[in-house]
Formats: structure tokens, C-alpha cells, sequence
């Protein structure tokens, strides 16, 4: 069965996790639109799958881990749109594979495990994977690039009264999505990048060498990653549990319960002036949870 892509889903809903909270806060639920497209993978692979059709490629070619949110939207993009796809993951092939590697394979990707200390040499490896497949659209890791950060611009389209918000708040792993949104974003907006990485502490930097524009507009917080990329903590759960207890929305441990939490906290310990309006970006990655034990969540 092929599902297509819902904008229509999104909506935005009110956050109010405490009777206490006196910021006011929305979040836009981009988790809303397809559950292996999720979130901000469909904006961010968009103009990749329009390049892979008017150089009339044959299938799309990309890699990530084995719970990887950005292989399973690459997946399912290519079922959708006709194309082959193949998939290269980082590590050893599991005795018993993850769900998420099922069901990559049940979309016809064609997996193949590669050890993380060639996975690591990016750019030796792109190359030898274009040349081995010159018919496929190569798709760097998270859809990272300039038809990446092109497309998560067009998230903004989605907010009505995008101009009442003085801060946009959003999950980082690579800085496209919020690249994108920054750049597309109202000039006295704040863009601030909750990151889920620990010590990748350039991203900012990296992001104001490309747009020397958004200086003094973004901001990459990187003490809100617990350990870590895809780490957790009973604290974090908890969290994620009490946010969906208050709002109905589910969270994921790797990105938006992140996200939120750092919200949260920023909230409470004055960091927004007082009448600030936060937007919140609920980016998806629900399917990752599959990945620890479902005791531990109460959705
Ligand atoms: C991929 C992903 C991100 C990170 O997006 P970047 O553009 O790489 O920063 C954030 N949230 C979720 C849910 C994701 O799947």
C-alpha cells in the first residue's frame, strides 16, 4: 500500500503544559502528515525527488543508521514516486533487524550494512557509491545540502500569523531544517536549535558561514542532548510522559522529547523575555521509539 503525503494533517495547537506556563507557546505538527514521511524528512526531501526526476534517475541512493528516520522517509518517498532505492547503513547487519530496517525492506530499499570506520570517511564513500550507481540520485545523510535546507524553508508556509512569533524553537541534527526555516522566517524572528548531538558544537558556525544574513537571527543550544545522539534518560521519558499527559502529543526520545524538554526548561528559568510567542516545530520521528523498551512511555 502506498499512503501520499497529507499537508492538509497539519495543524497548530496550543501548548500549555502547566496552569503555571506564562509563555504563550504553539506547535506545529509536522508529525501529523504521513508516518513514515514524517515531520520535517518530506519538506527536506522534496526538491531532491524533483532533481531525481529531471536527470531522469532510476532510483534514489542515501545512508543513515539503522533506526533512521531519513532512510525510512527516503524509502517510502521512492515506493511513492516509482524509484528504486538503496539504502546504506551504518554498522554490522543485525542477527535479527530492527523495525525500522523491516520495513525499509518491505518498501523495496535494498540494504546494504557497511562498517562504521569506512561509514565514517563520508566523502571517499559518496563518491564510490555515485560511481558504483550512476543512475541513482545520491542523497547525503539527513537530506543535507541546499535542496535540503530549500525545502524545510517551505515549512513556514504552513503557519498562519507566522509574524506573531518571536521565537521559532526546533530539534538539530544537521542544521538543514533550521537553516531553512531561519532563512525563511521573518527578520526579527529568533531561530533556536535544540541540538541532539553532543560535540558537534559547529553547527551554528558552520550554518552563518553559508548565510552570513542570519548572524544574531540563530542560536544552537547543545546542553539539552542527554549523553548524546538517540541517548536517554529516565529523566527525559519522564518528561515525554508528562508532556503527553498535558497535551496529548507524542514526543520522540531522539528529537522533539528534546525539543521540548529544552522548551521547557527555558521556559521556567526566564530565557524568554515576557511577552514572548513561541513556535514550537514538532519535526515527527515518532517511528524511532520502536527502538527501546515501550514500557517505558505511556504512548
Ligand atoms: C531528522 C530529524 C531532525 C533533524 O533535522 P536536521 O535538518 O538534520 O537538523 C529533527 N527532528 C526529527 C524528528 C528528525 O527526524
Amino acid at each position: 500500500m502506498t499512503l501520499s503525503i497529507d499537508t492538509d494533517l497539519i495543524t497548530i495547537d496550543k501548548i500549555q503544559l502547566s496552569p503555571k506556563q506564562s509563555i504563550e507557546t504553539d506547535m506545529l505538527r509536522l508529525d501529523k502528515i504521513h508516518p513514515q514521511i514524517s515531520g520535517n524528512k518530506w519538506f527536506k526531501l522534496k526538491y531532491y525527488l524533483e532533481m531525481a526526476k529531471q536527470a531522469h534517475k532510476t532510483g534514489l541512493l542515501t545512508l543513515g543508521g539503522p533506526w533512521s528516520n531519513h532512510l525510512l522517509a527516503v524509502a517510502a518517498a521512492a515506493q511513492i514516486n516509482g524509484l528504486e532505492s538503496i539504502g546504506i547503513i551504518r554498522g554490522e547487519k543485525p542477527h535479527t533487524p530492527g523495525s525500522t530496517l523491516q520495513e525499509i525492506s518491505e518498501l523495496g530499499m535494498q540494504l546494504k550494512f557497511i562498517n562504521r570506520s569506512i561509514y565514517k570517511e563520508r566523502d571517499a564513500l559518496l563518491s564510490s557509491l555515485q560511481k558504483q550507481h550512476p543512475d541513482f540520485l545520491l542523497i547525503n545523510e539527513g537530506g543535507q545540502g541546499e535542496p535540503g535546507i530549500l525545502g524545510a524553508g517551505e515549512i513556514l508556509k504552513f503557519v498562519q500569523d507566522l509574524e506573531k512569533y518571536t521565537h521559532i524553537l526546533v530539534a538539530v541534527g544537521t542544521g538543514t531544517m533550521l537553516a531553512g526555516l531561519a532563512l525563511a522566517s521573518i527578520s526579527n524572528q529568533q531561530i533556536v536549535g535544540i541540538s541532539s548531538l553532543k560535540g558537534e558544537e559547529r553547527i551554528a558556525a558552520g550554518i552563518l558561514e553559508k548565510f552570513p544574513s542570519l548572524q544574531n537571527r540563530i542560536k544552537v543550544l547543545n546542553q539539552y542532548h542527554f549523553g548524546g545522539y538517540a541517548r536517554h534518560n529516565p529523566t527525559l521519558l519522564a518528561f515525554m510522559n508528562q508532556f503527553y499527559a498535558a497535551t496529548q502529543i507524542p514526543t520522540d526520545f531522539v528529537y522533539t522529547g528534546k525539543l521540548c524538554y529544552a522548551w521547557h526548561e527555558l521556559c521556567t528559568t526566564d530565557y524568554f523575555p515576557k511577552d514572548s510567542k513561541i513556535l514550537l516545530i514538532h519535526s515527527g520521528g515518532l517511528q524511532g521509539n520502536r527502538s527501546i523498551d515501550p514500557d517505558n512511555l505511556i504512548f
